[in-house]
Order: C-alpha cells, then structure tokens, then sequence
C-alpha cells in the first residue's frame, strides 16, 4: 500500500489515483479508498473512508466502526476501517 502525503498537508491532486471523491464542499471532502491503494497514516493498515475537514469544530453522528484521526496544519483527517 501506499502512504498518505500529509505533510504539510493532505492535497487530493497528490492521490487521484487511488482515491474516489464521493462529497465535497467549500470545506470538507469525503473520499473513498479505491482498491485499498492507500494506508492509514495513523495505524499503517487500509481504510475504507477519508473525511477531511478545514472547519474548526466538526461533529460526527454515530460512526459505528473502527476510525483514526490524523492533523495537519490546516486540516483534520478521519480514516474509517
Ligand atoms: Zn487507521
């Protein structure tokens, strides 16, 4: 698998290959991990969903699976598995 560039910071131009944008907005995009191209930068393993948000709070419903939370300067990333 290959790693996230996040430093320094997650750029979705540096991973088309491998990642489907199912929703964006002028601050938020979900992406969906296509193939397992990419690891999670936080636990090394595949995710199934990127959410990446610019916004200063962000509040999730009921996730109901396994997620890790990556930072950059600018951005919060949550993995799902
Ligand atoms: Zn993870």
């Amino acid at each position: 698998m290959q790693q996230l560039t996040i430093d320094p910071t997650f750029d979705i131009h540096d991973h088309r290959h491998g990642l489907k944008l199912l929703k964006d907005d002028r601050e938020t995009m979900v992406l969906e991990n296509r193939d397992d191209v990419f690891a999670c930068p936080a636990c090394g393993n595949a995710f199934d969903r990127l959410f990446v948000s610019e916004k200063r709070t962000q509040s999730f419903g009921n996730p109901n699976t396994p997620f890790c939370m990556v930072r950059t300067d600018t951005q919060l990333l949550v993995l799902t598995h």
